[in-house]
């Protein structure tokens, strides 16, 4: 699977059960954020190496369409065991990959081996309505059935977690898969296909390395590839969605977020400054559910605003190889680094930069943890996704206009309300419009719930019965009698 070039390995990828160099030859460096450092390379795959999956999850569809739910679950299950059981290994790599925190890194992999097991339950009670005699002589029933070829589009955020939502689902439902993880993140989903090539027929699941900007077009326009799972940016779901319209292509769209925080005069605010210190900057904020934008009562803003500065400020961040109490690592680019600047500079004439507002003068993708008091609702940094270690804080002057502002921005992915209130907590959750909303909590996720957008974040849910319903379509068989 790989050889050393450069003292950094090279690998190949995966298709049709088969390690293989990209058709072209070429191969795509890949860097660790923390430090700059290329500490890989990959295959580049191009519409070529597309075409080769295609092809062979097409055939291996033949086959794995036709097995039983029980052995799909026990091949699922035993994928699920030989995760967990290199999961310091994975946890590792990704933080070398991604510049994250040694043990956030390790800490995601159970969430991908319960997220595996959920599925490789799920998938065998997977059922259509009840039949029944709906007019007199014929009996329905409604069956639900694999979609096909599955073009499983992965983000950098969450390598190894959002590889494990998109083909636990995928594959229980008897789909076959294409992985395709982002050009920045690929190391861990090639583990991924070392595993799978012990436990999964050739083919079923298929991982090319390779960039969205050379191979995206030709995998989501490719003829055998029946549907397309994206998380990403917006714009990147946008450009998919327009080629899948020309197939009319099923399409499953996990897309960016802007979560508000509303935080009511009284609530309790240690345990919203504790939730934010942590979540707001997991994984340097690079979270489409991340709590990046609170709006609080009038009476407690001023004091809220000191006490989250304060509690920022001690964010303990660096390159995670200098030790195990580093709490925020590093962006997972330059490029990344360089938006975030962009955004927090031209914040600056109307806000106040409360903590951080810096990039550091160091190697790596770095910027501080930040907070920035008193933006417009109509700026750039409260209406556009900042995907970066920047928290915006907003007074609002009663709940109309705290729901209104949570509401008026494209995004509707996740929420929280803050309050000792159960009948407003209750009305306000019902009032806004995401996919999640939290109340008094913000970012526990579960895999028998669903996680998915409103508005512009998309549609489809990932976990939950919803996300292997989303991976299938109903047929409706009547028989005449
Ligand atoms: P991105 O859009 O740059 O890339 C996502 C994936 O799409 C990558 O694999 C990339 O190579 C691929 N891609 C890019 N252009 C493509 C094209 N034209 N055709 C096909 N594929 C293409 O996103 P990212 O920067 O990797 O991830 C961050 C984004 O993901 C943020 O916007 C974030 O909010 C979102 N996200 C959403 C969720 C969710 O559940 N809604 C979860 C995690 C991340």
């Amino acid at each position: 699977m790989t050889e050393v070039m450069d003292k950094v390995q090279t690998h190949q990828q995966y298709i049709n059960g088969e390690w293989v160099s990209s058709a072209s030859g070429r191969t795509l460096a890949v860097e660790n954020p923390a430090n700059g450092q290329v500490i890989a390379h990959v295959a580049a795959s191009g519409p070529e190496d597309v075409d080769r999956a295609a092809q062979a999850a097409a055939k291996a569809f033949e086959t794995w369409q036709h097995t039983t739910p029980q052995d799909r679950s026990l091949l699922m299950l035993k994928l699920a065991d030989a995760i967990e059981a290199r999961a310091e290994e994975i946890g590792r790599l990704e933080s070398r990959n991604a510049g994250k925190p040694v043990g956030v890194a390790i800490d995601e992999v159970p969430v991908v081996v319960d997220n595996l097991r959920f599925f490789a339950g799920a998938g065998r009670v997977l059922e259509g309505k009840a039949a029944n005699e709906y007019t007199a002589g014929r009996t329905s029933m409604v069956r639900r059935e694999p979609v096909g070829v599955v073009a499983s589009i992965a983000p950098w955020n969450y390598p190894i977690m959002m590889a494990g939502w998109k083909i636990g689902p995928a594959l229980m439902a008897g789909n076959t898969v294409i992985l395709k993880p982002s050009a920045r993140t690929p190391l861990t989903a090639l583990v991924l296909a070392e595993i799978a090539a012990e436990t999964l027929p050739p083919g079923v699941l298929n991982v090319i390395t390779g960039t969205g900007a050379e191979i995206g077009d030709a995998l989501v326009g490719h003829p055998q590839v029946g549907m397309v799972s994206v998380t990403g940016d917006t714009d990147t779901g946008k450009r998919i969605a327009r080629i899948a319209a020309d197939r009319v292509k099923r399409l499953h769209l996990e897309l960016g977020g802007k979560a508000p925080v509303i935080v009511f005069d009284d609530a309790d605010l240690e345990a919203v400054i504790d939730n934010l210190k942590t979540f707001s900057y997991w994984n340097s904020g690079q979270d489409c559910t991340a709590p990046c934008r609170v709006i609080t009562g009038p009476k407690v803003h001023d004091s809220f605003v000191a006490d989250l500065a304060a509690a920022v400020a001690s964010i303990k961040w660096g390159d995670p190889a200098e030790g195990d109490d580093i709490e925020m690592g590093s962006l997972i680019a330059a490029a990344q680094a360089d938006k975030v600047e962009g955004m927090v500079e031209r914040a600056r004439a109307g806000a106040e930069i409360v903590t951080g507002g810096h990039r550091p003068d160091r190697p790596g993708a770095y910027y501080e943890p930040t907070v920035i008091a008193g933006p417009d609702q109509k700026s750039e940094v409260v209406q556009d996704e900042v995907f970066g270690p920047v928290v915006t804080v907003q007074r609002f002057s009663d709940e109309e206009q705290a729901i209104a502002w949570a509401n008026d921005v494209r995004f509707g992915l996740a929420a929280s309300v803050w309050t000792a209130d159960i009948g407003r907590a209750m009305r306000v959750a019902k009032a806004i419009q995401f996919g999640t909303v939290w109340i008094n909590d913000h970012f526990t996720l579960v895999s028998e719930m669903p996680h998915g957008g409103f508005k512009e974040s998309g549609y489809g849910k990932d976990q939950s019965m919803y996300a292997i319903e989303d991976y299938t379509v109903v047929k409706h068989v009547m028989l005449k009698v």
